[in-house]
């Protein structure tokens, strides 16, 4: 995760920590050089420009230029302008609304949508100690309810039993109602994805949320697909009042432009990254600890 970025950052940034005083144009290379490892990592140019406008016009400032210790200033200001474009603040799901509180998930088929309903749901059950029941929407891939079904067993999480023939808008109805008669805390609805985001996939997730109420509503997508993700991820917040976003595959992403440009370019936060297979790959985003762990 951020590996190359994280090593060309601590390359500019050795440059500028050794030196006694700076002058603007040193400040102004080490930019261009951010600016040059900003693009490599795959962050939209937008994104970089207004990053880099920002922090250059902060760093080039005579209490900086004349402080003590002007590389360490430096370096501070690209911290913190990281972590303003990563949405400042952790933002944690909110779930206080009364009980059962609904989270869906939405996204494209193959985002890693199912297993990260299962992660959530196992976070939720193990770490917080909440009753989770989960439900398939997915009429129309086959075996995805039982796909979720054999998770919730690893996750030790309620599924809803399948009724075979029974529509998304009905399924999620039928799971609420259970949840309130059994008394679950929450209930995650896995709903359909589609291999392009079409406006029979929006017209059925926009007929859930109405019928569900949903306190979340978490689009998952693949972070390895770099800005693409972003531009679904903003297709999909046109369209549906997404509440965050759940980024797949870090583990195997090096580059994490999908995870510097999400809130800058969607507005909305990160709240999730999946970082494996297993049940347990999944980390809270902290934009503070990200940047933390990219500037080393
Ligand atoms: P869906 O079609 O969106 O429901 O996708 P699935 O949940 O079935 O996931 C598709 C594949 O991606 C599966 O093989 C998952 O194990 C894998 N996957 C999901 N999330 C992650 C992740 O964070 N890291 C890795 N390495 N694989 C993941």
């Amino acid at each position: 995760m951020f590996d190359s970025l994280s090593d060309r950052l601590s390359g500019v940034f050795a440059g500028l920590r050794g030196r006694g005083a700076l002058s603007e144009n040193d400040v102004r290379g080490a930019m261009r050089e951010v600016r040059i490892a900003l693009l490599e990592a795959d962050v939209a140019l937008p994104v970089v420009r207004e990053f880099i406008d920002k922090a250059t016009e902060k760093a080039v400032g005579q209490d900086v230029l004349r402080s003590v210790t002007p590389g360490q200033q430096v370096v501070k200001i690209v911290h913190d302008a990281l972590v303003e474009m990563l949405g400042s603040d952790a933002s944690d799901l909110e779930l206080n609304v009364t009980p059962p509180a609904v989270v869906m998930m939405v996204g494209l088929q193959g985002s890693g949508k199912t297993t990260t309903t299962a992660k959530i749901a196992k976070r939720l059950s193990a770490r917080e100690g909440k009753k989770v029941l989960m439900a398939s929407l997915d009429v129309n891939r086959p075996a995805a309810q039982e796909q979720l079904a054999v998770l919730g067993e690893q996750a030790g999480v309620a599924t809803l039993p399948i009724v075979q023939g029974q529509q998304p808008v009905d399924i999620a109805r039928r799971a609420l109602q259970s949840a309130k008669l059994q008394g679950f805390d929450v209930v995650m609805l896995d709903t359909a994805g589609r291999l392009h985001v079409d406006q029979a996939l929006m017209d059925e997730m926009r007929a859930v949320s109405a019928a569900s109420n949903p306190a979340e509503t978490l689009l998952v997508v693949d972070s390895l697909t770099g800005q693409d993700a972003v531009n679904v991820a903003k297709n999909f917040s046109d369209q549906v009042p997404l509440t965050g976003v759940v980024l797949t595959r870090m583990d195997g992403d090096a580059r994490g432009g999908a995870a510097l440009s999400m809130r800058a370019v969607t507005g909305k936060p990160i709240k999730f990254v999946g970082t494996g297979e297993k049940l347990d790959g999944l980390e809270a985003f902290h934009p503070e600890r990200v940047a933390g762990r990219i500037l080393g």
